[in-house]
């Protein structure tokens, strides 16, 4: 069976200067993520960070990468345009993107999304309720008509995106506060999951349903093999 190549690339930085991060994930989120997708027969993960020579990306690397698993907060500047171009020209190209929570605010988000990306925010232990708005859809298989985490960080709408392509989970948080924490996009022809969870403070990572979630996101991304696009000046129609 040929695997499908996942790339797991996180910033890495929270995990090196805080020492409650380095707590809960020992591993790194990134490692915390190859760990839980290498249990599924058909993938193999593995990670990429920040701080290796082209950002651990590089134009092979990106080549060879069927879905790219991005989590970045402090140093979203830090990432370099050339890398920044390549992954996008590669999703325009059909790889699969799951932008994970603070990675809203990616350089790759933001150029594929087009907006500013923006939302309101909290830290305060908030409950979290996903409730799933897509029933039926392939990255909520196995997940109830809701689940919950006990503790993790607000995001608020409005969130400042296109309208997505489907939404397929709502999140409600104790402070009122409701967030679109689940939606898919094409871009060319890749396939983009954004989903919100995951502030590096909580668990988060570590929850089943999450990496259910993640794992199912990373099947429904999977480049679809199609002929290349082919544009310009085209001087011989069918006959
Ligand atoms: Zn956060």
């Amino acid at each position: 069976m040929e695997k499908l190549r996942v790339v797991v690339w996180n910033e890495g930085r929270h995990e090196k200067s805080d020492a409650l991060v380095r707590d809960i994930y020992p591993n790194g989120i990134h490692g915390t993520l190859v760990e839980a997708l290498n249990r599924c027969a058909d993938i193999h993960a593995s990670s990429a960070t920040l701080d290796e020579s082209e950002h651990g990306l590089p134009p092979q690397r990106i080549a060879e990468t069927d879905v790219l698993i991005w989590w970045g907060h402090q140093a979203h500047d830090a990432v370099s345009n050339e890398v920044v171009d390549r992954v996008y020209q590669r999703v325009l190209a059909g790889m699969g993107l799951i932008v994970l929570h603070s990675a809203h605010f990616s350089k790759i988000f933001k150029r594929l999304m087009g907006t500013s990306c923006d939302l309101k925010w909290r830290q305060a232990d908030d409950r979290e309720v996903l409730w799933v708005t897509a029933p039926g859809h392939p990255i909520v298989q196995g997940i109830d008509d809701h689940f919950i985490l006990d503790r993790e960080e607000m995001y608020g709408e409005h969130f400042d995106i296109p309208e997505p392509d489907e939404t397929v989970l709502i999140s409600w948080f104790s402070g009122g506060e409701v967030f679109r924490s689940g939606v898919t996009y094409r871009r060319g022809s890749g396939r983009i999951f954004y989903f919100r969870p995951g502030h590096e403070t909580f668990p988060t990572y570590h929850h089943p349903l999450v990496q259910r979630i993640i794992s199912n996101a990373v099947h429904w991304a999977k480049p679809i093999n199609t002929a290349k696009a082919c544009y310009g000046h085209r001087p011989t129609p069918i006959k």
